[in-house]
């Protein structure tokens, strides 16, 4: 992140997307706000969407110095955000409770994939997120087999890894299940 900065002008708009931050544990994931300057047009994106489980509300946020945040002011649709997705961000943000046990429900449901996926005998990319990727070997066909039997993943062509699916980490039933039906379809 310092390399990158120092290799750019400060003009240059940067967008950093944290959409996962609040799960990572790795000391090296860098903090953008410890890089906001008021003359460095950087811009951080946070979202509701993930840790806080508010998608469907459409909330996020971002942070970045005074005069970049006024330039947005003068572009963005006056009504942008609605009122109910403000109170419920509002209420999500200061729920210690609700968002330790989302840290928590993620954490178990990652440890407890990982291992499933292992003993099926895949490999795994570690993931700081709320998802994993797993080499299936054909991740299309795999998508709609799971698809079939009702579990969504996702498959990873449009990213160049064919192999591969991804999978979000679930509540608890959710994540056995997924490993059920995949151990199905590839021992079929
Ligand atoms: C989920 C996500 C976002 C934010 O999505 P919104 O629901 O629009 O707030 C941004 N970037 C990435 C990589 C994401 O996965």
């Amino acid at each position: 992140m310092e390399k990158f900065l120092g290799r750019i002008t400060p003009e240059i708009l940067l967008v950093v997307d944290e959409a996962y931050f609040e799960y990572v544990t790795d000391a090296d994931y860098p903090d953008s706000l410890s890089y906001s300057r008021e003359a460095r047009a950087l811009l951080t994106l946070r979202t509701f969407s993930k840790l806080y489980g508010l998608a469907g509300l459409r909330i996020g946020y971002g942070i970045g110095p005074k005069g970049l945040i006024d330039l947005m002011h003068r572009v963005r649709q006056p009504f942008n955000v609605n009122a109910a997705a403000q109170w419920a961000a509002l209420a999500a943000i200061g729920d210690r409770d609700h968002v330790k046990r989302s840290l928590a429900v993620n954490r178990e449901g990652m440890d407890y994939l990982k291992k499933e996926i292992a003993k099926l005998g895949l490999e795994q990319v570690s993931s700081q997120a709320n998802f994993i990727l797993v080499r299936v070997g054909d991740g299309e066909r795999v998508y709609h087999e799971l698809l079939r039997r009702g579990v969504i993943v996702r498959p990873m062509g449009a990213y160049d890894f064919s192999e591969h699916i991804r999978v979000t980490i679930g509540t608890s039933e959710e994540n056995s299940r997924f490993i059920s039906e995949l151990r199905a379809i590839i021992k079929e």
